[in-house]
């Protein structure tokens, strides 16, 4: 099938990297015209000419409301509308249960949750006046399992898990749907300490630990083999298109089986 996304607008925040880059590939192939926004300001340049006239980047630092509704008033000022949505952008969190600082909390839920939390604000009157809409939160399985990620990013995405389902419930009666995605174990840069990491070492060392990266992620998981970032953004796209019009509130877990293995405290 193609087309999904024939005439729908989206923001992909986090969009330089990882799953939030695959997602753009893909609405765009879709038939979709994207924002991709992030700080990385050459490698969202280079991925937005590779894809085309239908894909602009924007800088944007998702950690400051201004930033995010700039890129919310872009869409409208260049595509006349907003469709989607995608809250994607995270990073690492900053601090132990112990070692925490007010500075590393701030840092930390500003990124990761406050993230959604203005990215939701400004698109939603967009999205009313519209009388549609799909905003996607990146969640996480860190939201749902112990021992998936740090100390404030579970509690961070936790909450964007929950926000979902609130804003959902408020939304829903204006015809705009909020749902979240929970990756399990994706090969992507985070692993090795986002994109801040990634920039900094060559092609050939981050194309290396890529690789031995999707080996030991094959070994976590049920299924034989890693995650990859396409994995997450064709669930985008289901919940981004009309195929998924009537999927509201819900947390999709998209991880091969990972939190089935670790019902059981270990
Ligand atoms: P990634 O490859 O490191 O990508 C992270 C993206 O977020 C980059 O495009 C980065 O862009 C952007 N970003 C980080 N801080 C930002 C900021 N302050 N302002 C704007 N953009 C920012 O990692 P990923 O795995 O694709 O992560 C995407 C999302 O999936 C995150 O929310 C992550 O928590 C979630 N997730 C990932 C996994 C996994 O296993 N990979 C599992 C569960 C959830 P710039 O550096 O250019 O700003």
């Amino acid at each position: 099938m193609s087309g999904r996304m024939e005439g729908k607008t989206a923001v992909i925040t986090g969009g330089t990297s990882g799953i939030g880059e695959a997602t753009a590939e893909v609405f765009v192939a879709e038939g979709a015209r994207v924002i991709i926004a992030g700080r990385s300001e050459e490698k969202g340049q280079r991925l937005a000419d590779r894809l085309g006239k239908n894909a602009i980047y924007q800088r944007a630092d998702v950690s400051r409301e201004e930033d995010i509704r700039n890129l919310i008033s872009s869409a409208v000022d260049r595509f006349g509308r907003l469709d989607c949505l995608f809250n994607n952008a995270g990073g690492p969190s900053r601090g132990t249960l112990e070692t925490v600082t007010q500075e590393d909390f701030e840092y930390s839920m500003n990124l990761l949750l406050g993230s959604a939390v203005f990215g939701i604000k400004h698109a939603a009157p967009v999205m009313k006046e519209q009388g549609s809409g799909s905003i996607i939160n990146t969640s996480s399985i860190a939201a749902i399992r112990s021992g998936q990620g740090q100390y404030l990013y579970s509690v961070a995405k936790a909450a964007v898990t929950h926000l979902t389902r609130l804003c959902g419930l408020e939304l829903g009666p204006f015809g705009i749907r909020v749902n979240a995605i929970s990756p399990g174990a994706i090969a992507t840069p985070i692993f090795w300490g986002g994109s801040e990491m990634a920039n900094i070492l060559s092609e050939e060392d981050n194309e290396r630990k890529m690789e031995k990266l999707k080996k030991s992620l094959a070994r976590a998981t049920p299924l034989p083999r890693a995650g990859f970032a396409e994995d997450i953004a064709y669930a985008a796209l289901y919940l981004a298109s009309d195929e998924g019009s009537f999927v509201n509130c819900q947390d999709i877990v998209v991880d091969g089986g990972r939190t089935v293995m670790f019902n059981e405290p270990s």
